[in-house]
């Protein structure tokens, strides 16, 4: 029988132990193993069995255990002690208040999905992964961020497996009363809502739920509300599911109503109100529209104009890029856009519908007016732009040139920082004790990375093996729930008591299983990989996982193709696939892999971040030169697999990589693990270990993520957003100069370039003095940089690794002409080459290219 509604009682803990309450309602437990240890004194084997969820834990004890512990001194002391270690986490000052002058006084950080614990489970890969980290991040930084997300009814799917191997999806309910997250009310104690009006409809209503992120709030959206038609609450269902309508109201409501929650949260608690707008990926792109709709028309709003709140939203905005592979790019079609935003009824009321449809264009050549870019309008609407490694920026910078025509690649202004992931959440507790033993300070992550040299081999080998036998624990506990499932019965399953073995090299892969990862890239010589599995004296075992995209049949089929091959009884034991890849898996996973295999179709990974949980671990990476590892793989830290990108022909370009990934760890990874001294202990592949966690560790940090970010995006972009922002006066000025430069700029021209200094044999150390005379037409030379550009000529005189001195004003004549002029000192022999150009100049302006003009002689 269904139940026709359903909620969960929440506990009454006794008044002594009301601070289990505050430490289950602050997700900091998650990362912080002291806390999950008073959770699991309460009661050590429900824990387990409510899959280490305090919410669930407090909810199934018995009130005869409760009263216990009320009166048990020895628990009540470790409680006020881990609520006291709370309580200073949370207040007292950190990185950003020592360290930071004048920063933002909050960020909104704005994502469609957060991955911050398995027992949220509101992610469904790497986006969600990163957004996740870079909360946490934050909160160990003490940077003021307020994440903005939707809180979906079944979170993503759970996977399973058919008896043949085909992708199995479950969507159960999440009730957001056993979640780890709390309503926001009102004063008055109803709860917090927004709304936002969709065509044809009532409005769309929104609760607002608040996770604790330590000391970063996340602020979750739902449309489960009473009131609500059927098709309202089913906006938030599921994570990337439905077609592009119900995407189209998901990103509406994350970004409009994630503003407008953020205004509620703001008035509710009187926390400020984000002074910069991170959006994380394109998808809540539309929180720049309800910005401009604030700054242009709403009520006891300042009433701009909307190229002066264009500008005002620009600066304090910070777009991040995550992918170059176009199917992850939102592009709606443009009537339904119109439809959504129109001018009068729309999510935006007041807004003009042309400039929104503007705003998203794909008005350059290649690109398709009938449709609407998220990624484009996230561009346009945001003046700081970065992807997510320098490989990945630099793909980027190609795949947006036609934003910036008139630039070359190298100068289109999209910058990178490279991902980080929060070592705290995925580095092994046992390793971080092994540390400790050393000397290293649990709070100093820089002692632990050197306490890869002190402690003695024998002892990190030992934590390794203990590891990988964990891992082989958990392998064969999903091994034989996932048999289960599938219908064998026990007497078939004996063989999974053996299955892995801790002693064995293992290699992990577990990533989500779009086709350009590659998946069954190892199984390009079925024979030859059997040989590696079950080689008699160097055996490698494989431990794989990931989920396909729901609609994605082509991805099921990898899926198929993996499992088939791991259910042959004479490789079984060697090869697991295990289903449904999450963060509870993840976290024994990384751990207990000695080798983490990536091998991407480069350039698509935009930068990857489960390799670096990897190395944090301990774990070496053996990868495609693609994403992060393009950046620090140092020859040292791991193996790249070489790469054929650049051949056309996708068969050949996967048997040779294939290849290089066999001989790989034939000839080098397997006889390096299993070549051991006396004690046991690989040397050689403890020096790789060593050089991994020393090398890699400070730079795999989401914290150095978040302080990169602070530095390079949030910080500028506040004072740019400030100087705009003081009685808008500045956004006024900045509007209305960049509307009169564009407006003159069809007169901007370089008319003559003089140069001497250099004769006609010039040699290194020659002074080359440049002359330009330029028409500014209604410009004055304050408004433009005149810039000599300077480099490295080709046979086609293409000009390389080019460097920009500007030219300073020398004369001025009549009729808008001014003389500019410089001199550079030609350092390097070889061809050199150089051309002028004029570019607009405004303090303002985050990049010369910024606008998009250019007028080269
Ligand atoms: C880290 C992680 C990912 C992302 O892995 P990539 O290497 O970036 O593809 C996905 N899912 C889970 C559960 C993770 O922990």
């Amino acid at each position: 029988m269904r139940a026709i509604r359903r909620f969960t009682v929440r506990p009454v803990l006794p008044a002594p132990l009301s601070a289990l309450g505050t430490l289950a309602g602050n997700l900091r437990w998650s990362w912080h193993p002291p806390t999950q240890d008073v959770f699991a004194a309460v009661d050590p084997d429900l824990w387990e069995s409510t899959g280490r969820d305090p919410v669930r834990l407090l909810g199934a004890v018995s009130r005869t255990r409760f009263e216990e512990l009320a009166v048990d001194e020895g628990f009540l002391g470790r409680l006020r002690e881990a609520e006291a270690d709370l309580q200073r986490y949370l207040t007292e000052d950190r990185w950003f208040q020592r360290h930071v002058a004048d920063g933002p006084r909050a960020i909104g950080y704005f994502s469609p999905e957060f991955g911050i614990t398995a027992v949220l489970p509101q992610y469904s890969g790497g986006l969600g992964i990163l957004a996740g980290d870079h909360l946490k991040a934050a909160s160990d930084l003490g940077v003021p961020i307020v994440g903005v997300g939707l809180l979906y009814k079944h979170g993503y799917f759970k996977q399973s497996l058919s008896r043949d191997g085909w992708q199995q999806e479950t969507y159960p309910v999440l009730d957001p009363d056993g979640l780890p997250i709390s309503a926001l009310r009102e004063a008055d104690g109803s709860r917090a809502t927004i709304s936002i009006a969709l065509p044809g409809g009532p409005d769309l209503v929104a609760r607002i739920w608040v996770a604790s992120v330590g000391r970063v709030p996340l602020l979750m959206l739902d449309t489960d509300v009473e009131g609500n038609p059927d098709h309202y609450v089913d906006v938030t269902d599921r994570l990337y599911g439905g077609n592009s309508e119900h995407r189209l109201r998901q990103e509406l409501l994350l970004g409009v109503g994630g503003v407008r929650a953020l205004r509620v949260y703001s008035r509710i608690t009187g926390a400020p109100a984000p002074e910069v707008f991170h959006t994380n990926e394109g998808h809540a792109g539309f929180l720049g529209l309800e910005r401009i709709r604030e700054l242009t028309v709403a009520e006891g709003g300042p009433r701009l104009d909307f190229d002066t709140a264009l500008e005002v939203g620009r600066a304090s905005t910070v777009f991040t890029t995550h992918t170059p592979v176009p199917a992850g790019i939102d592009r709606f079609p443009r009537t339904l856009v119109e439809q959504y935003f129109a001018e009068g009824s729309g999510a935006t009321p007041g807004v003009p519908v042309e400039r929104v449809l503007a705003l998203g264009c794909e008005d350059y050549e290649g690109g398709d007016a009938s449709v609407f870019n998220m990624a484009v309008m996230g561009f346009r609407l945001a003046q700081r732009a970065n992807g997510v490694s320098l490989l990945h920026g630099h793909v980027s910078r190609g795949m947006f040139n036609g934003l910036w025509p008139a630039f070359d690649e190298a100068e289109v202004p999209i910058g990178s920082i490279t991902n980080g992931v929060h070592a705290p959440s995925w580095v092994a507790r046992e390793l971080f004790d092994l540390a400790a033993q050393v000397g290293a300070d649990p709070e100093d992550l820089d002692s632990y990375w050197s306490a890869a040299d002190k402690a003695p081999g024998e002892q990190i080998w030992s934590v390794k093996r203990q590891l990988r036998e964990t891992l082989v624990h958990d392998a064969r506990r999903r091994l034989r729930r996932s048999w289960e499932k599938r219908g064998a019965a026990t007497a078939e399953l004996g063989w999974i008591d053996d299955a892995l073995s801790p002693d064995v090299l293992t290699i992990g892969f577990a990533r989500r299983v779009p086709s350009y990862k590659r998946l069954t890239l190892m199984l390009r010589d079925p024979a030859r990989l059997k040989r590696l599995l079950l080689d008699p004296e160097r055996p490698v075992q494989l431990v794989i996982a990931g989920k396909s995209h729901p609609a994605d049949d082509g991805g099921k089929k990898l899926i198929q193709e993996m499992v088939r091959f791991a259910d042959d009884p004479e490789v079984r034991h060697r090869i697991v696939f295990l289903p449904n890849y999450d963060i509870a898996m993840a976290q024994p996973l990384y751990p207990g892999c000695d080798v983490w295999l990536n091998n991407p179709l480069r350039p698509y990974e935009a930068c990857g971040t489960s390799g670096m949980k990897a190395a944090l671990n301990g774990g070496l990476n053996l990868s495609i030169l693609d994403g992060w590892w393009d950046e620090w793989y140092d020859g040292q830290n791991g193996w790249a697999i070489p790469s054929a990108d650049g051949l056309d022909d996708p068969d050949r370009r996967d048997d040779l990589e294939a290849a290089a990934l066999y001989d790989l760890i034939e000839h080098e990874i397997a006889p390096r693990f299993y070549d051991t001294d006396h004690d046991g202990v690989p040397t050689r592949w403890m020096e790789m270990l060593r050089h991994t966690l020393k090398s890699l560790g400070p730079k795999v940090l989401a914290t150095r993520m978040v302080r990169d970010y602070v530095r390079q995006l949030y910080g500028p972009a506040t004072d740019n957003a400030r100087s705009l922002n003081s009685d808008y006066a500045g956004a006024r000025e900045l509007a209305a100069w960049k509307h009169r430069v564009k407006a003159a700029w069809p007169q901007v021209r370089v008319e003559h370039v003089e140069s001497s200094g250099v004769g006609d044999a010039p040699e290194v150390g020659a002074v080359l003095s440049v002359r330009a005379f330029v028409a500014l037409g209604e410009l004055s030379p304050e408004d433009v940089d005149v810039q000599l550009l300077h480099g490295r000529a080709d046979a086609e005189d293409l000009l390389s690794d080019t460097t920009c001195t500007v030219l300073a004003l020398t004369e001025s004549y009549e009729a808008g002409r001014h003389g500019f002029g410089g001199q550079v000192t030609l350092d390097h022999a070889g061809p050199f080459g150089y051309t002028v150009r004029v570019v607009p100049r405004n303090g303002h302006l985050s990049s010369y290219a910024e606008m998009g003009v250019v007028s080269t002689a």
